[in-house]
């Protein structure tokens, strides 16, 4: 059998890996860069709990256990460790009033309140999310896995059976197709009976901040002078440099990955925030500046399952805020899914692309 992902995000390259365990031939079809999108782009945060009484919670556990053999058992480094995170709140050092904290943070400045722990080494953990999807590619790799440079801008099928995918027009031949292109998805809808996924694009700076940072994660809410309210998320790394993320909204995705750019506005307005949170960040040089575009369904929970109607067409995305946390178990339900039928390991049926209308070719606009 041989298997064709198209989408080299964290979700696809977790795919390819855990089909190339099995055995499976494999080729993953990316357009531009492997972690290109927001699987480089994002925050790495893992959390076990967090998804406690919603469909997520068995996928985020199994997937939180899988990050930390992952990172025991397969060659390379993207960071991952445990971690203590809390949870605070903030305004600009010039609004009056201050609360005491219940936990004392000394790389926070003393607008901030951090006034409750929210998860421990046990609970919380980080990967660097780049890293980590190049090295599932890799390890794919080692094990037969073949990575192809390459616009996937087809699928097709005889027989209602699908018979390859075309790349850049010309036909890929493969027995099974895994739609893993994060808000791109969309674009497979032309071609397969899929429900519409959108992306909510989101901002964030990577500060170099060397070892004056802890391994505390901190999720804060911050009033801006005119008001609004931001929900910044820190993730300091062990590479020495400190992630923060914090502004989303709706844009338009563009075809092309490579073209998705932040807006100048909120990278100013969350330069502004950091430089008041925290005298570390005050001064640290900014070494990224960026923005991605998180994939999102019409419910909020992923597609990830069997194409209704099309022998052989499966799909993986739709992630949204827990893509990096949920590669793994992902990756291996659907290995599970297309080797022996059925996923042993987390039960996908909460997840079944059939529970939503698909989208009319007809609704999808390409700009
Ligand atoms: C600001 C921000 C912070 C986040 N923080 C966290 C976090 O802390 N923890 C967490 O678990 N999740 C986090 N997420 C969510 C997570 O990043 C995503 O859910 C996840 O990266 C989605 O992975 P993916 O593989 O589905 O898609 P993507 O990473 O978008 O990958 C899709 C791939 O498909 C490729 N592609 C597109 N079109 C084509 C085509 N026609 N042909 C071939 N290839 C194509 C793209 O180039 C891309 O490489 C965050 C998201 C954002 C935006």
């Amino acid at each position: 059998m041989h298997v064709l992902i198209c989408g080299g995000g964290a979700i696809g390259c977790s795919i390819a890996y855990f089909l190339s365990r099995c055995g499976v031939d494999t080729t993953v079809i990316e357009s531009t860069g492997i972690a290109c999108a927001a699987s480089g782009k994002s925050g790495g945060f893992l959390a076990r709990d967090w998804c406690e009484g919603t469909p997520l919670a068995p996928l985020a556990e199994r997937s939180f256990d899988l990050h930390a053999e992952l990172a025991d058992t397969v060659v390379g480094e993207w960071g991952y460790r445990r971690l203590d995170t809390y949870a605070g709140f903030a305004s600009q050092r010039t609004a009056g009033r201050r609360f005491q904290s219940a936990h004392d943070l000394d790389w926070f400045a003393p607008n901030v309140t951090v006034s409750q722990a929210i998860g421990t080494p046990n609970t919380t953990a980080q990967v660097h999310p780049a890293r980590y999807t190049r090295a599932m590619m890799r390890a794919a790799e080692t094990l037969g896995a073949e990575l192809r440079q390459g616009w996937v801008t087809g699928i097709r099928q005889q027989h209602g059976r699908v018979a390859g995918v075309e790349v850049d027009g010309a036909l890929v031949e493969g027995d099974a197709v895994v739609v893993a292109m994060g808000p791109w998805s969309i674009l497979a809808a032309q071609w397969l009976p899929l429900p519409p996924v959108f992306g909510l694009k989101g901002h964030s700076l990577v500060f170099d901040t060397g070892d004056r940072v802890p391994a505390e994660a901190a999720f804060l809410e911050y009033q801006e002078q005119g008001g609004a309210v931001l929900t910044p998320e820190l993730f300091p790394r062990n590479d020495g440099t400190t992630y923060v993320c914090g502004i989303s909204g709706e844009d338009t995705v563009p075809v092309d990955p490579a073209r998705v750019t932040p807006d100048n506005g909120a990278l100013y307005r969350l330069e502004a925030m950091c430089r008041e949170l925290s005298p570390v960040l005050a001064v640290a040089p900014i070494v990224t500046r960026q923005a991605c575009f998180r994939p999102v369904t019409r419910d909020g929970l992923p597609l990830i399952g069997k194409v209704p109607g099309v022998d052989g067409a499966y799909i993986a995305t739709g992630h949204s805020v827990w893509g990096i946390l949920n590669a793994p178990a992902t990756g291996e339900a659907v290995a599970e899914l297309i080797v022996d039928g059925a996923s042993r390991t987390v039960d996908l049926a909460p997840f079944g692309p059939s529970r939503l209308r698909p989208l009319e070719p007809a609704e999808l606009r390409v700009r």
